[in-house]
């Protein structure tokens, strides 16, 4: 059929059936005019035989795309196509965060359009099956023969519904672990590998709930500025990196977080405040004796410290009082000297 031929039946059926031009119509039409020995197309052609006129809810039914919805063929493939090349100023986990978005949202649709060409179907089948059932009962010899090709051609539908489900459920698979893996990216920090804020405020409820145990400490690098200027902003990332390297072994069994910048939130579970303080003053004096060079020269960075709030979780607490108060408490270790630890 040539391309105007196709286009002008198309019209002329939308027109015989009152069906607005919209491109879900249009698919459908477009779907059992070039594949005449579909399920579909057979399934539409029963309706319609005697002249009676399809209505928009007889597409829907048969499995056909709602208007204003996407055209479904049954040769829409499983996996959604990759998202548009973004603009490169824009945040790379927000771009991933986004194309995995996407690309759930295309397999749901890619999905639902199968179970809709499975559900057609099997409907049409159904139909067929009832029709034959009659001519059987009423002794019409030409029952069996068309039962037998009905099933061989429906049994054809079921294997290739198998494969595409078995595809799709391997896609389905591949994209929980990519979510998993987007899950967990979104909550480090990528400099230093540590949890990041997000992470810090997801697990701190828990101490809400038993504040008894819990201590919460605000590290602050001291003077870290002197260390950019110095050396410049890459030897400054790296000595991030160290510190929350050794934050993170002496804290070890803690929430070690990078709460942003040069500062550090360590909350720890289960322990007294003497405990606590006896952690943080540890790994002060760890930073302290890290002996750090600039790697390419060999330069000496001198001595790092930093200073820390330390307080408790009180029954009434909220994230707003407890960080103000280790805040506090961090500006006092700030005034006092630096390279020490305030506690309440
Ligand atoms: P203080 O002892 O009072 O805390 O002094 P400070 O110099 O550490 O504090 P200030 O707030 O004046 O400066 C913090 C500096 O930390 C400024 C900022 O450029 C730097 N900084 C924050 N985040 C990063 C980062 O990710 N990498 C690097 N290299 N520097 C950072
Ligand atoms: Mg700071
Ligand atoms: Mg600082």
């Amino acid at each position: 059929m040539t391309s105007d031929k196709l286009y002008n039946r198309i019209g002329q059926f939308l027109e015989d059936h009152r069906l607005v031009p919209d491109p879900a119509h249009y698919a459908f039409v477009h779907a059992i005019l070039t594949q005449p020995n579909s399920s579909l197309a057979k399934a539409a052609a029963e309706l319609i035989d005697g002249g009676v006129r399809l209505h928009q809810d007889d597409i829907q039914r048969l499995g056909g795309p709602a208007a204003g919805q996407r055209p479904m063929t049954r040769e829409e493939p499983v996996a959604p196509s990759e998202p548009p090349p973004r603009d490169h100023l824009v945040d790379p986990a927000e771009t991933r965060t986004d194309a995995l978005a996407e690309q759930t949202q295309g397999h749901v649709e890619a999905l639902s359009a199968m179970i809709r060409t499975i559900h057609a179907d099997t409907s049409a089948f159904s139909a067929n099956l009832e029709r034959s059932a009659a001519e059987i009962r009423r002794g019409e010899p030409i029952g069996l023969a068309t039962l037998a090709k009905l099933t061989g051609e429906m049994l054809e539908r079921i294997h290739d519904s198998e494969r595409r489900l078995e595809k799709a459920t391997a896609e389905a698979d591949a994209l929980r672990e990519k979510l998993v893996e987007a899950r967990a990216s979104a909550r480090r920090d990528p400099l230093t590998g540590l949890a990041n804020r997000l992470a810090f405020n997801e697990s701190i409820g828990q101490c809400f709930q038993a504040p008894q145990s819990c201590c919460l400490a605000l590290c602050d690098v001291d003077r870290f500025k002197r260390i950019n200027d110095q050396h410049g902003h890459a030897v400054g990332d790296r000595v991030l990196n160290a510190i929350g390297q050794i934050l993170s072994e002496e804290g070890h069994g803690h929430l070690v977080c990078r709460h942003g910048g040069e500062e550090f939130a360590i909350l720890m579970t289960g322990v007294t405040m003497a405990q606590a303080h006896k952690l943080i003053d540890r790994a002060r004096e760890a930073v302290r004796e890290k002996r750090l060079r600039v790697r390419e020269t060999g330069e000496s960075i001198g001595e790092v410290t930093f200073s820390a709030g330390l307080t408790g979780f009180r029954p009434d607490d909220t994230h707003e009082t407890v960080f103000a108060r280790a805040d506090a408490l961090l500006y006092r270790a700030k005034n006092e000297g630096r390279n020490r630890i305030c506690r309440d």
